[in-house]
């Protein structure tokens, strides 16, 4: 049988590679370092993390959590290799770092389906099945290639993203629903500030702290011209916000009366911030025009003062950093294979999911399908309400226009049939109804689940 070519050896190549060639097909999986470092890797492992040591939360009512179960019960070496080589992290998942990454790739070299190849791919190879796992710092020579073949409108090099919220933790007393000069259906929700809520906004925003730009992102800082961080609007002047993306004008809260009511003109907002709809439930919504920089504590602490955002819920934090990804909703279906040929597949960051345990849970599904697809059977696509499946319908599914990178997160689960007030105890139904729903799929596809090994906080 023809080997299948996984095209980079980071979170979800490794997993892919594994979950392939446990189905029994040859693989070779394509790794360019040690010749060719990135900006961010430092060693010549498979699967090294290029900063923090953790896959985040443990908790199963957690999403990084449930999200790890998945993966356990369906056999993942990356979750299996991290809970060996956990070191003690509060409540984290976290793992010795060069242990972890230097017991994967031994693992992976030493299983006989596996060939480990050190070389960069320029190209995408044009026959056989090829998974494509090269993450957010893709070489240039593979993107210049991806750019070719997907079309230049759909490949991002820098991720400038404001921070997106749980719309349950939103305010509606406070924030309104309207489009400026009510045009089309009301389509924003935007919460309103006096002056003196916006200057001591303005003040506070001014002085945040910033995170500290890598090198290769102090060289790419130029492409940010034309998308400032909000930060850095702030800085420029008192009313520059005013005029950006926190301009007032247009936009009425109808709860108050007609906006052409003269008695209103004293109740005019003096600043808005906008938050626009990000997926299909109306569960997530995005700061229009918040790019920042800002350390994440400091995010939290400073949007925190918009009015109705007291006590939002941050699912994304801003981002401002380099960043390949493809434009996967118009790309891909929600089995990873692109739409202009399905023996393509693709996984990890650059198809936009974030993180080390959302990369793995792609290259689970990419490296399963792939073996699939060469074995002429039917891929698969994971059931919604799994933290999985939800991920991977998201980046398949969201609108192509603004499409940004989505961590693992409740907000894109399908809302549960009756509303439950306490936040632990809805999370704790969603990760019963995830798994219970995991393991009806597997049984009618005939996979093998793990024992369950749920961790509770
Ligand atoms: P990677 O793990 O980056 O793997 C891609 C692999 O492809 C690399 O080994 C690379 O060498 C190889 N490659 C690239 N091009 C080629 C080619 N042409 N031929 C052959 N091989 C190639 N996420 C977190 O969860 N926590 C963090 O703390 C965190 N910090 C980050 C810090 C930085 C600076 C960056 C850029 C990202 C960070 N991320 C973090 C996001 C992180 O990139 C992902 O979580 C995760 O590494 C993505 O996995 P991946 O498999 O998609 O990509």
């Amino acid at each position: 049988m023809q080997p299948i070519h996984v095209i980079g050896g980071g979170l979800a190549g490794t997993e892919a590679t594994w979950q392939i060639a446990q189905a029994g097909v040859p693989v070779i999986l394509h790794e360019m370092r040690p010749h060719k470092q990135s900006p961010a890797h430092h060693s010549e492992h498979l699967a090294e993390l290029v900063c923090s040591n953790s896959f985040g939360a443990q908790s199963s009512d957690r999403a990084s959590g449930l999200l790890h179960e998945e993966l356990r019960r369906l056999g993942s070496v990356v979750i299996g290799k991290a809970d060996e080589h956990q070191v003690p992290a509060g409540g984290a998942l976290a793992v010795d770092r060069g242990l972890f990454s230097r017991d994967l790739t031994d693992t992976l070299a030493s299983h006989p389906l596996i060939e480990l190849r050190r070389d960069e791919v320029h190209q995408i190879p044009d026959d056989g099945v090829v998974v494509l796992t090269t993450g957010p710092l893709t070489s240039e020579a593979l993107s210049r290639d991806l750019q070719r073949f997907t079309g230049q409108a759909y490949m991002s090099f820098f991720d400038a993203a404001s921070p997106i919220i749980v719309g349950e933790s939103i305010d509606r007393d406070i924030a309104f629903m309207a489009s400026r000069y009510d045009r089309g259906e009301a389509a924003y929700l935007n919460c309103p500030m006096n002056r003196e809520q916006y200057l001591h906004f303005w003040q506070e925003l001014c002085a945040a702290e910033q995170a500290e730009l890598k090198e290769f992102e102090r060289e790419t800082a130029k492409f940010f011209e034309a998308c400032l961080p909000i930060e850095e609007m702030a800085r420029r002047g008192e009313d520059t916000m005013r005029y950006g993306p926190m301009k007032p004008v247009g936009l009425f809260d109808a709860r108050l009366g007609h906006f052409k009511d003269p008695a209103l003109k004293d109740k005019k907002p003096y600043a808005v911030v906008q938050l626009r709809q990000e997926d299909k439930q109306g569960n997530l919504w995005n700061m229009v025009g918040f790019q920042t920089n800002l350390r994440w504590g400091e995010q939290k602490r400073v949007f925190r003062l918009i009015p109705g955002l007291e006590n939002a819920e941050f699912v994304r934090m801003g981002v401002m950093h380099r960043n390949t990804f493809i434009n996967s909703p118009e790309l891909l279906g929600a089995t990873l294979q692109f739409h202009q040929r399905p023996t393509l597949l693709a996984a990890g960051q650059l198809v936009g999911t974030e993180g080390y345990t959302a990369a793995t849970a792609g290259g689970w599904l990419a490296g399963t399908n792939a073996a699939r697809v060469a074995l002429g059977q039917a891929p698969l696509t994971l059931p919604v309400n799994t933290m999985m499946g939800a991920l991977i319908d998201f980046i398949s599914s969201a609108e192509p226009k603004h499409f940004q990178p989505m961590p693992p997160n409740f907000g894109i689960i399908p809302a549960l049939p009756a509303k439950i007030r306490n936040k632990r105890e809805r999370y704790g139904h969603y990760r019963d109804r995830s798994l219970d729903d995991l393991t009806t799929w597997a049984n009618n596809h005939k996979l093998e689940l793990r024992s369950p090994s749920l961790v509770a906080t």
